[in-house]
């Protein structure tokens, strides 16, 4: 066992604070790395909280990691002391079932096991990464490419990858219209990843505070959402609209924005529900769909779409004790547009 130091939320209503946790030996698949840099994505708030359910404490959460592998087990063979990897939301999966063997491990039907907050193939709580060390078998482990800097990367590992899949899944490309909802760490890789695809991008965002940034980054249009002629302008006009929303919003007004045969993928995660009107989406044959992170193979596929690309998050990184503030900060929505913790500062 090793004992590094964390980050730990010690109940859903304390703020985290700074402890140490063990790592398990390094088995024969396994491969230890030192973290450098861990992303905070809203997911680590909605869990400490206890807002999708009760967890146990203490929690470490983080689950968009990169670091420098620097132990390997006997078995390794994906991976060498000394490389540039990354791990995002889960660390297995049951690999026996129909969407294990179809390469779809995020759908695993028995259901992944999450970085943090789930319960790992020894029976043990997983911990995230706000530390300085994780432990994971291989084939969850992934490649970063060099000519993605080391600093930015790690939001790829969730923000990049839930935004990347379903883009990809529907097809964007040149041609497509495509809407996303709100501009935090996932809108703003939305808006990065469906611009270097070829789509027509537009940002629908509480205000237009943001407006200059999200054209930089990649949108041919931004509209405030609390402007009701917006949904008046907008009108039946996208073919795949993005959701990344944290709070339950007025669902039935984004899918009045879709064409005919267009589908609204909510990746947003709210604790109240979405409630659909059926006439939201019969009279134009819609659909309401949702979306869970990606598979491995397509995670490592996302970080090499961003290589090739020149595609990096917007970050502002922080040291360790900034976590809390931080939070409150991704909670009014004042994010520019992850927030990545130096990891050197836990040391
Ligand atoms: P985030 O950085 O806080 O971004 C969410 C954005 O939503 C905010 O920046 C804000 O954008 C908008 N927003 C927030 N509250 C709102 C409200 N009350 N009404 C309207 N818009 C509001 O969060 P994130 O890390 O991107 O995560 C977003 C959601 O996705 C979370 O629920 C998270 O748990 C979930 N998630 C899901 C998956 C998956 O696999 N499906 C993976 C990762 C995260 P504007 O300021 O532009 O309006
Ligand atoms: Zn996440
Ligand atoms: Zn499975």
């Amino acid at each position: 066992m090793l004992t590094v130091n964390a980050y730990a939320a010690p109940s859903a209503t304390e703020p985290l604070v700074k402890t140490t946790i063990e790592r398990r030996d390094v088995a024969a698949k396994d491969v230890l790395i030192e973290i450098k840099y861990s992303g905070i994505c809203h997911s680590d708030i909605h869990t400490v909280r206890g807002e999708w359910g009760q967890i146990a404490y203490p929690q470490v959460v983080g689950h968009e990691i990169v670091g420098i592998v620097t132990e390997v087990g006997s078995e390794v063979s994906k991976h060498r002391v000394g490389d540039r990897v990354g791990v995002g939301c889960m660390v297995n999966s049951c690999r026996e079932c129909e969407s294990c063997l179809a390469g779809k491990e995020n759908y695993c039907l028995k259901g992944n096991t999450g970085t943090y907050a789930a319960v790992d193939a020894d029976g043990t709580l997983t911990q995230g990464g706000y530390s300085t060390h994780i432990v994971v078998v291989e084939d969850f482990v992934l490649n970063v490419p060099e000519a993605i800097p080391f600093e930015k990367a790690a939001p790829l590992l969730c923000a990049g990858v839930t935004t990347y899949s379903p883009l990809a899944h529907w097809k964007v490309g040149p041609g497509s219209r495509v809407a996303v909802v709100g501009m935090g760490g996932l809108g703003h890789m939305a808006v990065k990843i469906a611009h270097a695809m070829g789509a027509e991008v537009t940002v629908l965002s509480q205000s237009l505070s943001k407006m200059e940034d999200g054209l930089r980054l990649g949108a041919d249009h931004y509209y405030a959402t609390s402007d009701s002629s917006t949904f008046e302008t907008l009108g039946s006009s996208f073919d795949l609209i993005i959701n990344t929303v944290s709070a339950s919003i007025d669902i039935n007004s984004y899918l009045s924005l879709l064409a005919v045969d267009g589908t609204l993928v909510n990746v947003g995660a709210p604790t109240d529900p979405l409630p659909v009107q059926a006439f939201s989406l019969i009279g134009k044959r819609r659909s309401f769909a949702g979306s869970n992170i990606g598979s491995i193979a397509e995670t490592q596929e996302m970080l090499d779409f961003c290589a090739e690309h020149g595609i990096a998050p917007e970050t502002e990184l922080v040291a360790a004790d900034y976590i809390n503030e931080a939070y409150e900060r991704v909670l009014a929505s004042d994010v520019r547009y992850r927030f990545v913790i130096d990891i050197a500062t836990l040391v």
